[in-house]
């Protein structure tokens, strides 16, 4: 490397970086990039060659490992490999990805859809593709950062709303030039806090001020909605949302991102998203994984119930036992410990009782919200539930968290 100024401000964050980490490192305080060795099925992890019970999933209907995805990833590599021949527009189109691409459309219950090789890429690009300088985006606070970094890249101006606050959001509105083009944005599950965003309210504004509406279901795709079809269903609405955005790595366990919605929508989208003419296509066992995915959701509707059933287990019962889950209703349960070393603490307390669970921290979250955010999947069974709850008042006692009795 060649010399560096001591002003050298790379150099400078550097080091700021490495003093933190090995500073948490030393009080055993350290909890990014932890490797999980193996997974073992239903909501079982191999963490420093430990079984632990898994806390920290996104995989909400248990769906990794299940021997139909694996089978369709299989015999996806025996007819086509493991790559394809670039991006989709050139030689990167395989029958697995129009299918792909059909199957969503269908369980969403739209026209047609399109995917992308990530959730992130997929707000990133679909974002910048639909508006630019001039226009406006007004995007919920507690918005997933994909969303923000979509508006910021698209030059449009970039305005927040209060948290799932509608009339602050209807202020906003109001005051921009009625004629101007808007977009609203927003999770559809918020995804450090496990609340859902006040869809019908939101519809009405969309409509009311005649902006486009565009909702990530990454966390509300086979967790919302009777069959798990997401938020629309969830609430009983058709077809009030524009774009439909969602990702293939967490309910779906493959990776990837689509949009589902109208025809012309989708094939705007095909035309005009960075993301989908300059990078690779998806791998086709990962295409083909995901498309089995939706079909065993739709295959196996108790896996949507179980999941409810967990989730009202898990809330309740943490709930009962003295602790702030702030306004979760879904499988995303935040567990409040106030500050961070607390929150450090009880996940050291909770690990060390076998159970896997990670803290989130500021910036993540307000300064003074920090907590454990812990999800509860299909794979778990009520023991194992019950059993981690006990586990966090084991810890809270240990580590002097005030619990409300
Ligand atoms: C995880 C997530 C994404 C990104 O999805 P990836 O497929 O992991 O890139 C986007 N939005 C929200 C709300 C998410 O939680």
């Amino acid at each position: 490397m060649n010399p560096k100024t001591a002003q050298d401000r790379i150099a400078q964050r550097i080091q700021a970086m490495r003093e933190r980490y090995e500073q948490l490192a030393s009080q055993d305080l350290y909890y990014y990039n932890i490797p999980v060795q193996e997974l073992k099925g239903g909501a079982r992890v191999l963490v420093n060659g430990r079984e632990m019970l898994m806390f920290a999933s996104y995989s909400y209907l248990g769906l990794i490992g299940h021997p139909r995805i694996n089978a369709a990833a299989k015999a996806a590599i025996d007819k086509y490999g493991t790559g394809t021949h670039g991006v989709r527009t050139l030689a990167g189109s395989l029958p697995v990805h129009q299918e792909l691409e059909e199957t969503i459309a269908e369980f969403k219950g739209t026209e047609a859809a399109i995917v992308f090789s990530s959730g992130y890429v997929t707000n990133l690009s679909v974002i910048a593709a639909l508006v630019g300088r001039g226009d406006y985006v007004f995007s919920d606070k507690l918005n997933h950062a994909s969303i923000v970094d979509g508006a910021l890249m698209s030059g449009a101006r970039f305005i927040r709303f209060r948290h799932n606050d509608m009339d602050a959001l209807e202020k906003r509105l109001a005051s921009v030039p009625a004629e101007a083009t808007k977009l609203i944005v927003a999770d559809a599950v918020f995804s450090m806090d496990g609340d859902i965003i006040d869809l019908p309210r939101l519809a009405e504004l969309a409509r009311k001020y005649k902006a486009w509406l565009m909702i990530d279901e990454a966390h509300s795709v086979g967790v919302l909605g009777e069959t798990g079809r997401g938020i629309e269903e969830h609430f009983g609405l058709k077809d009030v949302i524009d774009i439909k955005m969602g990702t293939l790595s967490k309910t779906i366990p493959s990776v990837g991102g689509y949009v589902a919605g109208s025809r012309d929508l989708i094939n705007y989208l095909r035309h005009a998203t960075r993301s989908y003419i300059f990078s690779a296509a998806l791998p086709p066992a990962q295409a083909a994984a995901a498309a089995e995915a939706f079909r065993v959701i739709m295959d196996e509707p108790w896996r949507v119930e179980k999941l409810r059933a967990n989730t009202q287990q898990f809330i309740s019962g943490l709930q009962e036992r003295g602790f702030d889950t702030l306004y979760t209703q879904t499988a995303i349960v935040p567990v409040l410990c106030h500050d961070d070393e607390t929150a450090f603490k009880m996940t050291r307390e909770s690990h060390k009782r076998g159970i896997f669970v990670l803290p989130v921290i500021s910036p993540a979250v307000p300064v003074g919200l920090a907590r454990l955010r812990a999800t509860v999947t299909a794979g778990h069974e009520p023991e194992d539930i019950e059993r981690a709850m006990d586990v966090f008042v084991e810890a809270a006692k240990e580590v002097g968290l005030p619990l409300k009795k």
